[in-house]
């Protein structure tokens, strides 16, 4: 029998990729104005997401997550937000009308503040200083006063977060994602580029469609699906003070739920069973991601199961793996095997981003477009040889014209690298790689 589950109950466990905060007392007392807050999405709203993900299992629809690795004080406004909201739009439109299957759409987006690090330090021109750990946590600049956790960013991590889920909720409902507007999203987006071409052609099919619907006597504006979206957010939970701070029971249902995003998912570096990710995971009842990198073994899997969805509930768990191109045929099997022979209803989806990451010659931090795309073909190969389902992506991205991977119909190479590269942790597609990584994935579920 599992231990009794409360928002807290991680604190007595082991625990990874902690801030060494100076001040243990502003922490708390940062944390206790946090747990006053009204939270930022409500318990129905997971719920919802919880049931179209449970289509997801059933294969009926495609999950599409992605948005920046890390989001940040410095970027926040309303052009990026937009520009996200417009590139994303545009790519689950691609997916529903060439693939003919529904989206649910899922950013990495308004609480995607806290990274985990491979080292602790950071060395830059003989001086090591304590890492970058996102800006819900310290800063970003390589100075020594800039690089101490300070609880007081949690603040402005709940601010920025409230604010860009308003303008979200305003985006998906208020005019904006109307389907009759499929022409107007390609406005401010790079012009005479193939994905561009292609998208155009793709919006003029729609639009006919919409036109002989009408013409048919069906009032189109009558249909809320075809005025608007719904957009869900997530984040890694990773800074469990904060998220449990935000964890609320649902006056309806009495259960718990984080509410600082519909979504939260469990990295690959705080996965261990007994410690304190899997704990705080375990009790609430959001949909829950897990990341399965290549040290994930089938048995290690199956036990994580059984704790992160006991009662086998469809749309309760998404594996989201990142194997990396060349291992992902290797890898990813036996998982598949397992899961299937036990007969768990979980949502498989792939992240091809995290396992491709190179360092180039120019010095940066990058992913081959090439490799990404791999990784993509191979997780659907793996899936129509195991007659499983193919159930969703993982991206980072942006809506912003950036160099940060190479490669793509613009051929980005290493030296173009530093011309447009902005991301503050793991490089991002751009909007048109984007783009033209939906055209794939809708060639990918035709099949
Ligand atoms: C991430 O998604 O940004 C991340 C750190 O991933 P992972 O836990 O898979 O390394
Ligand atoms: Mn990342």
């Amino acid at each position: 029998m599992p231990e009794r589950w409360t928002p807290d109950s991680w604190r007595k466990k082991p625990v990874q990729q902690v801030p060494d905060f100076p001040d243990l007392a502003a922490l708390t007392a940062v944390e206790k104005q946090l747990s006053t807050f009204p939270p930022l999405v409500f318990a129905g709203e997971a719920r919802s997401l919880k049931r179209q993900l449970a289509r997801v299992a059933a294969g009926e629809c495609f999950l599409l997550q992605g948005g920046d690795c890390a989001e940040s004080f410095a970027e926040h406004g309303a052009n990026n937000i937009r520009d996200f909201f417009r590139v994303f739009l545009q790519m689950a439109v691609v997916l529903t009308y060439a693939a003919a299957s529904p989206v649910v759409k899922v950013g990495r987006i308004a609480g995607q503040f806290a990274k985990p690090r491979s080292s602790p330090t950071e060395t830059q021109g003989g001086i090591a200083l304590p890492s970058y750990r996102g800006d819900i946590v310290n800063d970003n600049e390589f100075t020594a006063a800039g690089r101490v956790p300070d609880p007081r960013r949690q603040l402005e991590a709940y601010r920025q977060s409230a604010a860009t889920l308003n303008l979200l909720r305003a985006f998906a409902q208020g005019g904006y994602a109307n389907l009759a507007s499929v022409h107007q999203w390609m406005l401010g987006f790079v012009k005479d580029s193939p994905q561009s071409r292609r998208y155009m052609e793709l919006a003029d099919r729609i639009s006919e469609a919409l036109g002989f619907m009408q013409a048919c006597g069906l009032d189109l504006e009558r249909h809320p699906e075809l005025r608007g979206t719904e957009l869900y957010t997530s984040h890694e939970a990773l800074l469990l003070g904060y998220e449990e701070a935000l964890t609320r029971v649902d006056s309806t249902s009495g259960d718990w739920y984080c509410t600082s995003g519909h979504m939260l998912w469990i990295g690959d570096r705080t996965r261990q069973l007994d410690h304190a990710h899997v704990e705080y995971c375990r009790g609430i009842k959001n949909p829950i991601g897990l990341k399965c990198g290549p040290s994930m073994k089938a048995d290690d899997l199956m036990r994580l199961i059984e704790v992160l969805d006991p009662d086998n509930e469809p749309g309760r768990l998404t594996l989201i793996c990142r194997m990396g191109a060349d291992r992902v045929g290797e890898l990813l099997t036996p998982l598949v095997r397992a899961v299937k022979r036990e007969k768990r209803n979980v949502i498989w989806s792939c992240d091809p981003m995290h396992a491709n990451t190179i360092s180039s010659a120019s010095g940066f931090k990058t992913r081959p477009f090439d490799r990404i795309l791999q990784e993509v073909k191979g997780f659907f190969a793996v899936h129509a040889a195991e007659g499983t389902i193919a159930g969703g992506v993982h991206l980072e991205m942006t809506g912003k014209n950036v160099t940060e991977c190479t490669g793509g119909a613009r051929a980005i190479s290493d030296e173009d690298l530093n011309s447009r590269y902005h991301t503050f942790c793991d490089p991002r597609l751009n909007a048109e790689q984007s783009i033209d990584l939906a055209f794939l994935l809708a060639e990918l579920l035709k099949k």
